[in-house]
C-alpha cells in the first residue's frame, strides 16, 4: 500500500514503455521516481498473453533493429531480438516474390548494384538465380521464368533497388527536411514507377506504419523505409510484453505501483482515484494521447489507426518460413502475416505452430472468416481446419501522424510539468522511446541533476533463431 502523502523527486504517470524507460533514465541519475500505472500490469499496448501456452500479442509489431533507441533506451541491453528472414515476401498472382533483400552499407555503386541484384532475383555473383518463392499447395507452381513482378521490370527493380540503398545511407537529418507530402502524394511524386509503388512500396509502407491510406506524412514515412533499409524486421522474443518487461525489471525495487489511476496533475503532486495526493518535484505524464489530453486540458488528441490481431494454429504449418508475407495484390483484409512460431519458436508450445496476421482500419463483421479466406490465397494452403486463438481489436492503436507532422512535440509544458508517449514523437516503439529520452532530458536540466542521459548501453543484440 502506498501513503497518501508519499513523496518523490518525479512521479510518471503511465507504465507502458514511455514510462518505463523515462523512469529508468531519472532513477539512474540518483532521481527518486514513482510510476503510477492504472492497470494492474505495465507495459500498456506492448501486452502479451498467454493462450493454451501460446504467447499472444495484442500488437502486430515489427520492430526494426535499425530503431536508434533500442540500442540507445538504457535497460534494454539484456532484450533479445528474433529476426524475420531478410526483406519480406511478396504474395502476387499465387506466386511469392522476395523483395527488399539489403545489402548492409551498401552506399557505393557496387553494393547498390548487388541490392539490385537481390531485389531483381538476378543471378548473385558466384551463386545461381533467386527466385521467387513458391507458394505451397496444388494450385501453384514454382514460376520459371525470372518474372520481377510485382516489381516491374529490370530497370523498375534497379530503380527501386538504387532507392533503396541510396535511403539506407541517407542520414536522418536529411530525410526530415526534404518537402512534407502524405506518404501516398510522395510516392508518386518521386517518380517510382506505378508498378513498384503498388506492388511493393505500398504494401510494404502500410504494414510499416498501420495506415491502410498512407495519410501518415512522408516524412514518417521515410524514416520507417529508412530503418527497413538499414536494418532486419524483427520481433522481441517471447512477445511484445518482453520489453516493458525488461525496462521494469531494471528499475530500483518499489517504484512501479499498479493498479493506481491518476486523476489530476499539476507541478508538484498528482491526485490518485485510490491512494489519495502524492507530493513530488515534477510530474510527467506518459499515457497515451487521450488520456494525456483528459489529464493536461489543451493537449492536442490526434486521431488513431485502429489496428485488429488474429492468432491462428495449425498442425500443418505454411512453408514459408520466417518471413513476413504481404500481398501486393491487396485481395483481403490482412495488411501483413507471418508463421511467428518460425521467427521466435518460444511463442507456441513445441511442435506447434502459431501464424499471427494483422488487419487495419476498422474490421468488418465477421473478420475472422474473411481473415481465414485470405490466408488460404496468402500461404496457398486450406485454412478451414486452422483453430483461432484470438482476435484482438485495439481501436486507438497507433496515432495517426498526418502532414504537417511535428516529430520533436514538446515534452516540457512547464517547469516541472512535461508529458512523452509515441504521439509526441512518431507512433511507433522508436517514437515513444524517443519521448522518454527527451523529457527525462527535459526533468533532470530542470531539476539540475547532470546524469549520463547521452551515454551509450550495451546494444541489444538481433540473434538469428
Ligand atoms: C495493435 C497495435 C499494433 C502496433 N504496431 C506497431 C508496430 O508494428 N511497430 C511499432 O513500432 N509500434 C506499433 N504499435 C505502437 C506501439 O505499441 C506504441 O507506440 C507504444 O507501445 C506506445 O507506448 P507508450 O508508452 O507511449 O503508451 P502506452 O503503451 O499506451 O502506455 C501508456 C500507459 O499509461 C497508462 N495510463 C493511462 N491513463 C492512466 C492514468 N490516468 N493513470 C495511470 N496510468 C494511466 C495506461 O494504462 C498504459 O499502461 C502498435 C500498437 C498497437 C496497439
Amino acid at each position: 500500500m502506498l501513503e497518501p502523502t508519499y513523496q518523490a523527486d518525479v512521479v510518471v504517470v503511465g507504465a507502458g514503455i514511455a514510462g518505463l524507460s523515462a523512469a529508468r533514465r531519472l532513477t539512474s541519475a540518483g532521481v527518486t521516481t514513482v510510476v503510477l500505472e492504472a492497470a494492474h500490469e505495465v507495459g500498456g499496448r506492448m501486452a502479451t498473453e498467454t493462450v493454451d501456452g501460446f504467447r499472444l500479442d495484442r500488437v502486430g509489431r515489427l520492430l526494426s533493429t535499425a530503431y536508434p533507441e533500442l540500442r540507445r533506451a538504457p535497460g534494454l541491453d539484456g532484450l533479445v531480438l528474433r529476426p524475420f528472414d531478410p526483406g519480406v515476401l511478396l504474395h502476387s498472382d499465387g506466386r511469392h516474390h522476395r523483395a527488399g533483400v539489403q545489402q548492409r552499407g551498401a552506399r557505393s555503386a557496387r553494393g547498390a548494384l548487388h541490392a539490385v541484384r537481390a531485389l531483381a532475383g538476378a543471378p548473385r555473383p558466384g551463386g545461381g538465380p533467386r527466385r521467387p518463392v513458391a507458394v505451397p499447395g496444388r494450385q501453384v507452381s514454382v514460376p520459371r521464368s525470372r518474372s520481377g513482378a510485382p516489381l516491374g521490370t529490370a530497370v523498375d527493380q534497379a530503380r527501386l533497388g538504387a532507392a533503396l540503398t541510396r535511403l539506407a545511407g541517407t542520414p536522418v537529418e536529411r530525410l526530415l527536411s526534404r518537402p512534407e507530402l502524405p506518404a501516398a502524394e510522395a510516392l508518386v511524386a518521386r517518380g517510382l514507377p506505378a508498378r513498384t509503388i503498388d506492388g511493393f512500396l505500398r504494401p510494404l509502407l502500410t504494414a510499416l506504419l498501420c495506415d491502410p491510406d498512407l495519410t501518415t506524412s512522408s516524412r514518417c514515412a521515410d524514416l520507417a523505409l529508412h530503418a527497413f533499409a538499414s536494418g532486419r524486421l524483427c520481433l522481441p522474443e517471447g512477445g511484445a510484453e518482453a520489453l516493458p518487461q525488461q525496462l521494469a525489471r531494471t528499475l530500483p525495487p518499489g517504484t512501479v505501483h499498479t493498479g493506481v489511476r491518476v486523476t489530476s496533475v499539476s507541478t508538484t503532486s498528482v491526485t490518485t482515484a485510490e491512494h489519495g495526493e502524492f507530493r513530488c518535484g515534477a510530474v510527467l505524464v506518459a499515457t497515451g494521447a487521450r488520456a494525456a489530453a483528459e489529464l493536461l486540458p489543451g493537449l492536442r488528441v490526434p486521431g488513431f489507426h485502429p489496428v485488429t490481431v488474429v492468432h491462428h494454429t495449425t498442425d500443418e504449418p505454411p512453408a514459408t518460413g520466417a518471413s513476413l508475407l504481404l500481398d501486393a495484390d491487396r485481395g483481403g483484409p490482412v495488411a501483413h502475416t507471418a508463421v511467428v512460431s518460425r521467427v521466435d519458436p518460444s511463442r507456441a508450445p513445441a511442435g506447434r505452430t502459431l501464424v499471427t496476421s494483422t488487419v487495419l482500419g476498422v474490421p468488418a463483421p465477421g473478420v475472422d472468416t474473411a481473415v481465414r479466406m485470405h490466408l488460404a490465397r496468402l500461404y496457398g494452403v486450406p485454412t478451414a481446419r486452422w483453430e483461432t486463438l484470438a482476435v484482438r481489436h485495439t481501436a486507438e492503436a497507433v496515432p495517426a501522424m498526418r502532414p504537417p507532422h511535428d516529430l520533436r512535440r514538446s515534452v516540457r509544458l512547464l517547469a516541472g510539468l512535461y508529458v512523452c508517449g509515441d504521439h509526441r514523437d512518431t507512433g511507433s516503439v522508436q517514437g515513444a522511446l524517443h519521448s522518454a529520452h527527451r523529457a527525462a532530458a527535459a526533468v533532470l536540466a530542470d531539476l539540475g541533476v547532470s546524469g549520463s542521459l547521452h551515454s551509450v548501453e550495451p546494444v541489444p543484440t538481433a540473434r538469428a533463431a
